[in-house]
């Protein structure tokens, strides 16, 4: 690890100049698993993001587009809203911040949070796995590092920590989550509830059974939705 002076003394001209070591990049990814983990745990995708402005933490974030029901809370945007207020409380210009700030976070960043964090001159950013949807740093588009006039400054990438771990997290999520996953289980499961029924509910004229049958059913279906697939 540099001096402080070594380590930032480029960082206005040149994101070369500002790239964090094995040690900082380990240290800080640790910390952004972490947030990624209570997004998972909270329902949310598993992505977590932290920001580091002269070793110390200045904005971190986790997914929380669930819980806010507002798609554009993703980690980065929940981590930079901090630095703002960091900045905000500090009396220091958000600018000059930005640009010797390192972003960590568990998976690429997404367009718009790619273009967010150039707007803002962020340097340097450091990922897990890459985002194959969504991706801004190469994966779908390449905000990073695109021939961009008039929109901030191109960052450097530094890609693949613990990208198989930050993979199995989102496919963790998607498993629990996957709606139409949920929804061919639970038609499954009430027609094979309702099948032995459906005498009673097609000719319901049959006997006063068919009451009781109707009334199976719908307990039934509803024990399904609520116990097995929800
Ligand atoms: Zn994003």
């Amino acid at each position: 690890m540099g001096t402080e002076e070594g380590r930032y003394r480029l960082s206005a001209d040149s994101a070369e100049g500002f790239l964090p070591s094995d040690e900082e990049i380990e240290k800080w990814m640790d910390s952004a698993f972490g947030m990624a983990k209570d997004a998972l745990e909270n329902g949310e995708v598993p992505v977590g993001c932290l920001m580091v402005y002269n070793d110390e933490v200045v904005g971190k974030g986790r997914n929380e587009v669930n819980e806010t029901k507002n798609a554009t809370r993703h980690a980065e945007m929940v981590a930079l809203d901090q630095l703002l207020d960091w900045c905000g409380g500090c009396s220091l210009d958000v600018s000059s911040v930005c640009e010797r700030t390192a972003l960590y976070v568990t998976v690429e960043p997404c367009i718009m949070c790619a273009a967010a964090l150039r707007l803002l001159n962020i340097p340097v950013v450091v990922y897990g796995c890459r985002n194959e949807r969504f991706g801004g740093c190469g994966s779908v588009l390449d905000v990073s590092s695109a021939d961009l006039p008039q929109t901030g400054s191109a960052f450097k990438c530094v890609s693949g920590h613990r990208a198989d771990e930050a993979v199995e997290m989102l496919k963790t999520f998607y498993k629990q989550e996957n709606p139409n996953g949920d929804q061919k289980l639970f038609f499954c499961l009430s027609f094979i509830v309702s099948f032995p029924m459906s005498p009673y509910l097609i000719f319901p004229h049959l006997n006063i059974f068919c009451l009781f049958g109707i009334f199976c059913s719908s307990s039934l279906r509803s024990f399904f939705q609520l116990y097995l697939v929800s």
